[in-house]
């Protein structure tokens, strides 16, 4: 109950001083925009370890939420108590819950759909990823033949031993195998793979998988799509739908028997569709599809990332990076299953002989001030849409936002030109990335 009072006390300030950390308002005693002047600089310890026998820290930081000094009181893996904090030191960072990213492809080198993944090769990612913040992610196997999907389905299973790497990877998402043939709509994925559903087939994945996928994407225009839908609701597994070109009937339809996600909106689609009749008007007028939305600043134009945040709200828009093996790597060209990529030194991965984007490079870090910066929005409204809105939307009820009880996931960070730079990763309870 105590707790309960001081986490509503620090809310109640904040109710009375409701100030967007996306304005210049000078009036606010310490945020983000500080921090500006003292990177690196009056860096106070944040983690004051070992209190007593059992492991506990102290975090002093500004709560991204209120724009708040706070003090958090982490014991094992849970927050165990929120306080405000009185006479806050220079220089302190702000603190958001841990970001979810639900559609990784790789990192780092690493592809989750190639042949040669290996569980050392998934704890590289994962410790790519918690260096840009993301606590937990979705590692995501896209279009390709059976064999393969169950092969790594199954190594990826294998690294949940690690309890670190379970902690992040709650579990799978499978892009594919059951999208659009057609060029443009079918995007990147390969056209020698891609085929109607099947269920059959679909349970062996989920048995490679130990039980693990938790979301697939389909086209909802697929013969035998709608019954497809229908046994992955019983069997709990997340239907998105994306790289389609379905008629505004069948996307309807999708959503009324439990579709529930379109993938990375606005993308995986032709270049030429009708001004009426397309896949992207019903998406954003049914409100039972919750959209993923890749905002690395190249993918979707700030228009249309400003559209879907109208349409939608932050309530229901996620995040996502749909990130490759080339991300976290430097610039440069690239041998990408026989061809050669570019990724440039602002980030975009090209195909030069194509002239097209060959996928993306920055995580949600990037994508959190992108929103803020073409939308408007705070950055609570972002951060919910980097983390809050996924935890909700899956039912990962332990993280996702910062409160007494729930999973000490954190990350601690500036804002730099409305730029997300992290200076601590914490996955449950443990500091598993400092600058
Ligand atoms: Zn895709």
């Amino acid at each position: 109950m105590r707790y309960f009072l001081l986490f509503t006390f620090t809310l109640f300030v904040a109710a009375q001083f409701p100030i967007p950390l996306n304005t210049q308002n000078k009036m606010k005693p310490v945020g983000p925009e500080q921090t500006q002047d003292t990177p690196g600089h009056d860096y106070i310890p944040l983690c004051v370890g070992n209190l007593k026998k059992s492991k506990q820290m102290k975090i002093q930081a500004i709560l991204y939420s209120s724009n708040l000094p706070v003090e958090i009181l982490i014991d094992g893996k849970i927050i165990k108590e929120i306080k405000p904090l009185d006479n806050p030191p220079r220089g302190l960072p702000v603190v958001c819950p841990g970001f979810i990213d639900v559609q990784v492809n790789g990192y780092a080198g690493v592809s989750f759909t190639d042949h040669d993944l290996s569980v050392e090769g998934i704890k590289k990612a994962a410790e790519g990823l918690w260096e840009e913040g993301v606590t937990t992610f979705l590692p995501t196997i896209i279009t390709a033949d059976g064999a393969t999907i169950r092969s790594n389905l199954k190594i990826l299973s294998k690294s949940l031993e690690n309890d670190k790497l379970s902690g992040s990877i709650p579990g799978f998402f499978l892009e594919g195998p059951y999208i659009s043939p057609v060029d443009g709509f079918r995007g990147a994925h390969n056209a020698e793979f891609v085929r109607l559903p099947d269920w059959d087939e679909f349970r062996s994945f989920i048995e490679a998988s130990g039980d693990k996928i938790i979301k697939t994407t389909i086209a909802p225009e697929l013969e035998g799509s709608m019954n497809f839908i229908d046994k992955c609701r019983k069997a709990g597994i997340v239907v998105a739908i994306g790289h389609h070109n379905g008629s505004a009937e069948q996307i309807h339809e999708a959503a009324q028997r439990g579709a529930w996600i379109s993938t990375h909106l606005g993308n995986g689609c032709a270049n030429m569709i009708h001004r009426h009749n397309n896949p992207l008007w019903a998406q954003m007028a049914d409100d039972r599809l919750t959209p993923t939305i890749i905002a690395d600043g190249f993918h979707l134009n700030p228009d249309e990332l400003s559209v879907f945040y109208k349409v939608k709200g932050a309530h229901n828009l996620l995040l996502i990076s749909d990130i490759t093996k080339l991300a976290g790597l430097p610039p440069g060209a690239y041998d990408w299953n026989g061809k050669k990529v570019l990724l440039t030194p602002e980030g975009k991965l090209r195909l030069p002989d194509l002239d097209v984007l060959a996928g993306a490079s920055f995580s949600i870090r990037r994508g959190i001030g992108n929103m803020m910066k073409y939308t408007g929005c705070s950055l609570e409204e972002a951060i919910q849409m980097a983390s809050s809105n996924q935890a909700r939307i899956f039912g990962w009820h332990d993280r996702g936002s910062i409160e007494a009880g729930k999973r000490a996931d954190l990350v601690l960070f500036d804002i730099e030109n409305r730029e997300v730079i992290v200076r601590q990763t914490i996955l449950g309870g443990e500091v598993v990335f400092i600058k």
